[in-house]
């Protein structure tokens, strides 16, 4: 090399630095998910996709691209635990399995596309597919991500479900047998759970969903097994059980969460307490009950039982990440808005909004194994950042008002306003 090019990649190295431009927030209200408080002026510092500083009076240049969110509410990007970006049933009409026979892998993963793609513009930057995505769909759509072809959230992606025989159908004929492949996999012991898990794995799963009690009851030493072998590979294990049997069975083999748990008693929610176990509770409202297309004083008695459920958890002091389940869009509504009727549940529940926002961002990322990088507005963490209109802690429903919305340091929304 001579003396003349060493000199010229001196001078681009120092040019390089002078000119490395930061982007740097200037946020009027800050929520600090880790202690559930709204600080005041804070200054966020991004660097390559991370978050560089966080603090007051930071010292940043003059050429930095500057975002002016000093009259917004500022919060880590939100997350849902429990989501099917590529299933919309008819409003009123939940008939699953003529969804499996009428829409190809395919056209599930095309809708996919646009629904996380809202999640993404209604500021969730991470989102939890949880299975009942035909042939493994959502991997696509996570590789179409990854390459820039289209936006979305980061996906935690559990693959197939993994049941007792029959997944979730009932009163399948045998002539149609294991038709329900199409979106589940029939495993009924230690040993073809975990070849379950692999099989996921395999195809990009990287957390694992099983159901307990829709057909067949999973054993304690069935869970254990399932967290074992995903344990291996550092992935967690959640189960959609009601309560009962199935429930006890899920908390005592381990697993680090439970979907819905609609009817979980006190002593269920203690154990998993003091085991560590969320609660991903997916609290339909009265509204989103009645689009499953039950009768208005079913959806009420159903909605009730869910405020009962969530007051009784957070009492007791159940770990929660939040997660919404929403399968049918409510009129006029896009899915993200049709999910986000659940908070009438938890404002019902009287849960304070702090709390509210925390297993939205900090508790989900430590249910999804992610509370390292994501989660909290901290040094060294990814620059998953949102801004919303009005106060979230005078009212949760402000987070609907989301005018900005970055991830990974790269802005998506931006509204003028
Ligand atoms: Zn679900």
């Amino acid at each position: 090399m001579t003396k003349k090019t060493l000199f010229l990649l001196a001078f681009l190295a120092t040019s390089l630095i002078i000119n490395a431009q930061n982007t740097v927030i200037k946020a009027g209200h800050f929520f600090d998910a880790r202690n559930g408080k709204m600080l005041e002026n804070q200054i966020i510092i991004v660097q390559d996709g991370k978050i560089k500083e966080v603090g007051v009076d930071l010292k940043f240049n003059k050429t930095d691209n500057i975002i002016d969110l000093s009259s917004s509410w500022v919060l880590p990007g939100l997350m849902d635990c429990h989501v099917h970006i590529t299933v919309n049933l008819p409003y009123r009409n939940l008939k699953m399995e003529q969804m499996y026979t009428n829409e190809s892998t395919s056209l599930r993963a095309i809708r996919g596309t646009v629904v996380a793609r809202q999640f993404l513009d209604n500021g969730f930057t991470t989102i939890k597919e949880i299975g009942n995505d035909a042939n493994y769909a959502t991997a696509d759509i996570i590789k179409a991500i990854k390459n820039g072809w289209i936006q979305g959230p980061t996906i935690i992606y559990a693959g197939k479900i993994i049941a007792p025989y029959g997944g979730q159908s009932s009163n399948v004929n045998l002539e149609h047998e294991r038709f329900w492949s199409f979106e589940f996999i029939d495993a009924d012991t230690p040993d073809e759970i975990k070849k379950a898990i692999r099989k996921n794995m395999y195809y990009g799963a990287t957390t694992i969903k099983m159901v307990t009690g829709d057909n067949g009851i999973y054993n304690a030493e069935d869970i254990k097994a399932a967290v074992d072998e995903a344990n291996k590979y550092n992935l967690k294990v959640t189960v959609h059980a009601q309560g009962g049997l199935a429930g006890t069975n899920v908390i005592t083999g381990g697993a680090a969460g439970i979907e819905h748990g609609f009817g979980l008693n006190n002593e269920q929610l203690r154990l998993m307490k003091d085991k560590g176990i969320f609660l991903v509770g997916t609290d339909f409202s009265y509204d989103n009950w009645y689009a499953y297309g039950v009768d208005s004083a079913t959806a009420t008695a159903l909605n009730n039982r869910l405020v009962d459920r969530l007051k009784r958890a957070y009492k007791i002091g159940t770990p929660m990440a939040f997660g919404t389940d929403i399968i049918v869009n409510l009129p006029e509504l896009n899915r993200v808005e049709s999910s986000l009727k659940v908070l009438e549940t938890w404002k019902s529940a009287e849960i304070p909004a702090s709390y509210i926002l925390q297993s939205m961002t900090i508790k989900a990322a430590e249910l999804l194994g992610i509370d390292k990088v994501r989660g909290v507005l901290e040094s060294s963490y990814y620059a998953d950042i949102i801004a919303v209109k009005n106060n979230p802690l005078n009212d949760i429903e402000s987070i609907k008002t989301v005018h900005f919305v970055m991830k990974e340091g790269e802005i998506i929304r931006n509204d003028k306003k």
